[in-house]
């Protein structure tokens, strides 16, 4: 690992959020981010053509001598799940906490990449979100999975990545020409249901039943996310929901580990 660039990119993103957060006269939405390195050729990537889309994107489609993949996550604030535990609809602290992070994420691959080409290094960001097949709701770059590559934990049964800050808040990631020490992944595991066969909390919050522990419907969940799109619409594009990650025990850290430990 490279502790010197990692800490380098860690304190310009918490810079990013600081100057957002008082540019936008927020209160504290989120904690210190995770940042993970992917190799840019890591055999990796091309199965995401099979785990996730035959159309998903490699680095090289989006940057030509790509190097790195830099995956950053972006921890909400333990308030904001906090408020979205309860009821059906999603919060509308959840849902500001959701368009202000899509814009939080634009500013910081702005920032980034602004600073890696003041240093000669070529950059291709990616959007935050709503880059995906309206049909099939999945995109071409999928975030989640770029995480994984990128070391940032594993998967839960609720098909989001549990890092080592848990699964409540955002990724973002820019593509650069710019050598970095990859982030080695772990073998060991986040969630609990994969780890002893307990836990399926996520499962049992679902409001919709879309997630059960063996499958998923994503077009069930995504009609819940257009419910709450439609309450929150004097807001911005608020097509969430969360209430599967809004207080369970993967919500803020690795409970695997917290189990290990007792
Ligand atoms: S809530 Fe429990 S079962 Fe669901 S993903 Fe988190 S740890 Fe796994
Ligand atoms: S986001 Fe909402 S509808 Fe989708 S799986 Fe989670 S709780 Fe269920």
């Amino acid at each position: 690992m490279n502790d010197g660039l990692q800490s380098f990119i860690t304190q310009e993103i918490l810079n990013y959020i600081q100057d957002y957060t008082i540019s936008r006269k927020l209160h504290n939405l989120w904690e210190e981010p995770l940042v993970g390195f992917a190799d840019a050729k890591d055999p990796l990537f091309l199965k995401l053509k099979d785990a996730v889309s035959p159309s998903h994107s490699m680095p090289h489609d989006l940057l030509e001598d790509a190097q790195t993949v830099i995956v950053y996550f972006l921890p909400f604030d333990k308030a904001i799940p906090k408020q979205n535990r309860h009821h059906r609809h999603a919060s509308i602290e959840w849902a500001q906490a959701y368009i202000e992070t899509n814009r939080l994420i634009v500013h910081i691959n702005k920032g980034l990449s602004d600073r890696l080409r003041q240093k000669g290094f070529k950059t291709k960001s990616m959007p935050p979100t709503h880059n995906f097949d309206q049909q099939k709701l999945i995109s071409d770059w999928s975030h989640k999975h770029i995480a994984y590559v990128a070391g940032l934990g594993k998967f839960g049964i609720h098909n989001l990545l549990i890092t080592d800050r848990g699964c409540c808040g955002r990724l973002g990631s820019i593509v650069t020409n710019m050598e970095i020490s990859v982030t080695k992944r772990t073998n060991r595991e986040y969630c609990l249901h994969k780890y002893n066969r307990t836990c399926k909390i996520c499962v049992k919050k679902c409001v919709t039943e879309a997630l059960q522990a063996d499958r998923f419907d994503r077009h069930k969940c995504y009609r819940m996310l257009l419910e709450n799109s439609e309450i929150f619409q004097d807001q911005g594009l608020a097509d969430v929901c969360g209430k599967c990650i809004s207080i369970v025990p993967c919500s803020f850290h690795n409970p695997v580990i917290r189990l290990q430990r007792d």
